[in-house]
């Protein structure tokens, strides 16, 4: 009875992390990662029933037949533990390890020793983990779950490949019935029973972080342009700042405004504008790089915030976005129509706030309209009219470098 219950804990453990994974992809069905793990735990579920319920696990036939299960399982586990941080585990490689373990597995069934065979099946899952941990490390940047998981995956490889040598050495050649009645097994259980355990945990929070991320994240995109909102893309912009007082990046803040963009409403409806709006945010979003911010701070004002760039190379962004816009045709329009953007640029000096630095490049925007819309301009002068002595020295020095 008591075998029983135990024989049943495991299985059950695995099932509900299978439900648990099942519910996260119901809610939200493009997440495949989560659908794989419920595969992966369903499988395993199956096999310890499997393993602890038949009647001969002796039998070559049931042997290959949890071989399977379990590779089927592992294989889920690791491709999407590989997915999940955008790698790519490669299917072809685990299924070639399970299919030369398979072929071990039925020479090794020729003796009466399962070690052979325990050898061959726990060396398989184990270079399946042992590479999805090399595919985990290559991940850049990680968070506190994301190392667990790691660790968690090097140490359930090594209790593979330690696993089989061990019950050799503690009990000797012996029979699936022995091995199965065995307190090595026992005791083995439970510890690849915690360990497992563990990581289907870390697994699942990791899971639900990344739900909830997304969510919080889709919340602050802007559905017309899929750029940041301006709360959030200001907030993140304070932090940028923030965080960047000491580290010297220079960084610069483009604003860009669409140009007599009343008229486009007027003239051919709300939803032309809207689409307008639309094509801008999608030309801003593919221009810059992943560091860079934007955000869509207004009706058809946009804010950028780049990166570990000087102001002159802003200034060349911001002028290839105006003119990749201003060659772009509009089908509500029309063929003959284009639309056309203007631009302030500037840079920030270090320890400047959010406000002032935006007072500058929104001030620089104004100039490009004032000169004739179209165009790109640059803080200089407002820059010049708020600058120390040895600031101006340095920017009329730049201008004179710029101007060749
Ligand atoms: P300027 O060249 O000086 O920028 O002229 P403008 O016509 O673009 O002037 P302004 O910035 O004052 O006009 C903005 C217009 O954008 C007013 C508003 O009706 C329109 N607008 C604001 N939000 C939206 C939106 O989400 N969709 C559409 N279609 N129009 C919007
Ligand atoms: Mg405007
Ligand atoms: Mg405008």
């Amino acid at each position: 009875m008591a075998d029983t219950i135990m024989g049943l804990l495991n299985p059950t453990i695995a099932a509900i992390f299978a439900a648990v994974f099942a519910a996260l992809w119901m809610r939200d069905r493009s997440n495949r990662t989560a659908l794989v793990f419920a595969f992966g735990y369903v499988g395993l579920a199956a096999g310890f029933l499997v393993f602890h319920f038949t009647p001969d696990p002796d039998a070559i036939g049931w042997t290959l037949f949890m071989h399977t299960i379990y590779s089927v399982s592992a294989g889920c586990v690791c491709w999407a533990a590989a997915d999940r941080v955008g790698q790519e585990a490669k299917v072809s490689n685990l299924l070639v390890i399970s299919i030369a373990a398979a072929a071990l597995i039925v020479v090794g069934s020729f003796g009466t020793d399962m070690n052979a065979r325990l050898i061959a099946a726990n060396t398989a899952y184990g270079l399946m983990f042992a590479l999805t941990t090399q595919t985990l490390g290559r991940t850049g940047e990680r968070s506190a779950i994301d190392r667990t998981i790691y660790w968690l995956f090097a140490i359930s490889a090594a209790q593979f490949f330690i696993r089989p040598q061990l019950a050799m050495i503690v009990s000797g050649p012996m029979s699936a019935e022995a091995y199965r009645e065995s307190d090595f097994y026992a005791i083995w259980m439970l510890m690849m029973g915690v360990v497992s355990l563990l990581l289907a945990l870390a697994l699942m929070t990791a899971t639900v972080l990344d739900q909830w991320r997304k969510e919080s994240e889709a919340a602050e995109v802007d559905p017309l342009s899929r750029l940041k909102m301006r709360r959030s893309f200001e907030s993140a912009a304070m932090d940028m700042l923030d965080q960047n007082i000491d580290r010297r990046v220079r960084i610069c803040m483009i604003v860009a405004d669409i140009d007599h963009f009343k008229r486009v409403n007027d003239i051919w409806g709300h939803q032309a504008g809207d689409d307008a709006i639309a094509a801008f945010g999608e030309l801003i979003g593919s221009t810059v790089r992943g560091t860079d911010l934007c955000g869509r701070i207004g009706g058809e004002e946009f804010c950028i915030l780049v990166y570990d760039c000087e102001e002159s190379a802003a200034k060349g962004l911001a002028d290839r976005i105006r003119r990749k816009f201003a060659s772009q045709e509009h089908e509500a329009l029309g063929p003959d129509i284009r639309l056309t953007v203007s631009f302030g640029v500037t840079e920030w000096r270090s320890g400047e706030g959010y406000g002032k630095l935006f007072a500058r490049a929104d001030a620089a925007l104004y100039r490009a309209k004032s000169n004739g819309r179209d165009r790109v301009e640059t803080a200089d002068a407002e820059l010049l009219e708020n600058a120390t002595p040895e600031q101006e020295q340095k920017t009329i020095k730049l201008a004179r470098t710029a101007a060749g």
